[in-house]
């Protein structure tokens, strides 16, 4: 990828995201011939429009489109947010591709675009007409004289091939960075901290029983999760060493299987968690187990909301309500981890496993 999410650049069409003509078939000509493995990322921007918002009531709920949107000089306030390089029927679009190993999905959203740039539009005088159709011909009349921003992305997804999702599972499990199971609908969601914390494996050595095309599958993961996350990474660890995290980076701060600590009726508790997902800005939804006794020792599956605790874009790891171990002063830490020990070394052989509700930090039950 030639720039990140939030990034400033266009993807240049004709390039790896859309073959020319004669690109497409030299591909085919070479897959036919060779059936060398195919090495393609495809980007796609998708925008979203929910027409709540005045002016947006007629613009399609989804559209696609191979450049970063924005609006342009001459478009006017009911403009849809778009690209250059419209993609009609996406399916229609990766089937003439021949081929690819991911494709990845940037989110924009139509209606914070036009908020953002709702003072920009000029207005223009407008002539004499009857008072109903004057109120809807008036956002024809408020025009951009020069190119809008290029639109920051709010989400973004990967489509694995299904090459690779086969790679990737024949993978799971067999090396201690690799998760047990993937969940493709968390797991490849931005920031993809899974494929993030085991990428070294798509690379190392387990990958050479698998077959030429699921290893350049991998290969070409590698590559996007390395080169698109280590300057969010880089940024992460740098306000990790001052105690910080920043809104934009919370998710990242917890690791797969990391154990994590909150408070429970004044008491502090530790959970490991399993997967991870925002749900919108301020709350992120953590699936966590725990260990329990009540006569049996029994593993707990719970989800909590957790919200971002203040106004500011910034706090020190230790004000969040849940926070990885490695982050806790090392009093609390050596605490927990002698209280966790007593713990274990009374459990029987034995354990029962079962779902109980946690009771004070509004969780719900999820299935393990
Ligand atoms: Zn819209």
């Amino acid at each position: 990828m030639e720039g990140s999410a939030k990034g400033k650049r266009r993807w240049s069409p004709g390039t790896s995201q859309q073959p020319s003509e004669a690109e497409a078939e030299i591909t085919k000509r070479a897959r036919l011939s060779t059936e060398e493995p195919i090495a393609r990322q495809i980007i796609i921007h998708r925008v979203s429009c929910s027409g709540e918002r005045e002016y947006h009531e007629t613009h399609p709920t989804t559209s696609h489109y191979l450049d970063i949107p924005a609006i342009e000089v001459s478009d006017h306030q009911n403009t849809a947010l778009h690209g250059q390089n419209h993609v009609e029927d996406v399916e229609d679009y990766l089937e003439d591709c021949f081929g690819f190993s991911i494709v990845v999905f940037i989110d924009y959203d139509c209606e914070a675009y036009h908020e953002r740039i709702k003072d920009d539009f000029t207005r223009l005088p407008m002539p004499s007409m009857p008072h109903e159709v004057r109120s809807d011909m008036k956002p024809y009349f408020r025009v951009l004289q020069r190119n809008g921003p290029l639109a920051e992305a709010n989400g973004e997804r990967l489509q694995p091939s299904e090459t690779l999702q086969q790679a990737l599972h024949a993978l799971q499990g067999q090396n201690p960075d690799m998760p047990g199971e993937w969940d493709f609908d968390d797991d490849l969601v931005y920031p993809y901290p899974k494929l993030y914390h085991s990428r070294h494996v798509f690379a190392g050595t387990l990958i050479q029983t698998l077959e030429p095309q699921q290893q350049m599958d991998l290969e070409i993961l590698f590559q996007y999760v390395n080169k698109r996350l280590a300057l969010d990474y880089e940024k992460l660890e740098e306000l990790s060493n001052a105690g910080i995290v920043s809104q934009e980076h919370w998710l990242m701060i917890f690791r797969p299987d990391d154990t994590v600590i909150t408070t429970q009726d004044g008491q502090h508790r530790a959970l490991t968690v399993k997967s991870c997902r925002a749900r919108g800005q301020s709350i992120l939804e953590m699936n966590c187990s725990s260990w329990e006794y009540d006569g049996n020792f029994f593993q707990k599956y719970i989800t909590i909301p957790v919200q971002w605790p203040s106004k500011s874009r910034t706090v020190a790891i230790t004000d969040l309500l849940v926070y990885p171990i490695r982050h806790a002063t090392e009093g609390l830490e050596i605490a927990l981890r002698k209280r966790g020990e007593t713990f274990w070394s009374c459990r029987r052989r034995k354990y029962v496993s079962y779902d109980v509700p946690l009771l004070g930090l509004g969780s719900q039950l999820v299935r393990p």
